[in-house]
């Protein structure tokens, strides 16, 4: 194995909008999947990784392999979203932009995975953070010293072992479900011993704007996995809560977490997302096109020092 995945939260605000033009675009699965290309473009804009409508991954190394390195067209990317201007007319506005807060310029604001327990993750690396903080303890902590929020909870939410999967079985949570949400989000995140991460800070913003401008969020807890950078293993969880189903956590028959009933789920095997919407030069420039492209690339960045192969 070649690493793991924490448990974390796939979220998304449910805004509808030119963007959203596919089906179950709630979906913050989905939604993921259909707008990611366009944060890995202002990604690839922002590192000076674009030129001639064509954007080039990230390269370390001196000599450069034609036939391996990885890039994309701009045009086929945006194909389905208009082109870079619409999608910032589009985002620019959007009441559900929540990364805007945090860099006026971004686009598809309205999406993102929050790690509940970090580690690294190969196939994440860079867009969760590395650390290790464990927001299910955090919030025992926090619910130790606050029996009022206790209340709050076990009022809006199913009761949980740890409390924090009661919070996320819904996948719809209501306006105030929500903001109790955001008011654990706000207690817990003060207790992190190192700086809140970027995909934290996402999620907690993303939050506060689902409860103050009352647009619907769409949340779902995946269980932690391990990769080995092909597949995405998931070991048997509660369908209902998403617990791992682990002989202190599952009878067989019953969820210890979320008192559920029933069999936990299978474990399942999944493809990783893999380098979308990177894929190889050659593929799509040809040899030569690619060799002439990476050449032109390496004066633009004024690389002396790089060889291309
Ligand atoms: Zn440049
Ligand atoms: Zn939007
Ligand atoms: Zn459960």
């Amino acid at each position: 194995m070649l690493g793991k995945t924490p448990e974390f939260l796939r979220w998304a605000l449910a805004h509808a909008c030119a963007l959203k033009d596919f089906p179950k675009w709630t979906d913050p699965n989905r939604t993921e999947r259909h707008l990611r290309a366009i944060r890995v473009y202002q990604n690839a804009v922002n590192q000076d990784r674009v030129l001639n409508g064509v954007a080039v991954e990230p390269i370390q190394d001196a000599s450069v392999d034609v036939a391996e390195v990885l890039g994309f067209r701009v045009h086929d990317v945006f194909e389905f979203y208009g082109d870079p201007e619409a999608v910032s007319k589009t985002c620019e506005v959007c009441p559900a932009n929540a990364m805007k807060m945090l860099d006026s310029s971004a686009w598809v604001g309205c999406f993102g995975m929050m790690p509940v327990n970090e580690v690294a993750l190969p196939d994440l690396v860079g867009e969760l953070p590395n650390g290790s903080v464990d927001m299910r303890e955090l919030l025992q902590q926090v619910l130790k010293e606050d029996s009022e929020l206790v209340e709050r909870i076990y009022e809006a939410f199913d009761k949980t072992s740890p409390s924090w999967y009661g919070l996320w079985i819904s996948r719809t949570p209501s306006l105030k479900q929500r903001a109790i949400q955001l008011e654990v989000v706000e207690a817990v995140l003060q207790r992190t011993p190192c700086t809140v991460s970027a995909a934290w800070d996402a999620f907690h913003r993303g939050l506060r704007l689902s409860v103050e401008q009352n647009i619907p969020l769409h949340v779902q807890l995946v269980p932690e996995a391990e990769t080995d950078g092909v597949y995405w293993f998931v070991d048997s969880h509660c369908g209902r809560c998403g617990a791992i189903a682990s002989s202190e956590k599952h009878t067989g028959t019953q969820c210890l977490v979320c008192k559920n009933e029933g069999r936990p789920r299978q474990p399942q095997r999944r493809f990783v997302r893999g380098k979308r919407p990177y894929w190889k030069m050659t593929r799509f420039l040809g040899e030569d096109g690619a060799r002439e492209f990476l050449n032109e690339y390496k004066q633009h960045k004024g690389w002396d020092h790089v060889t291309v192969r």
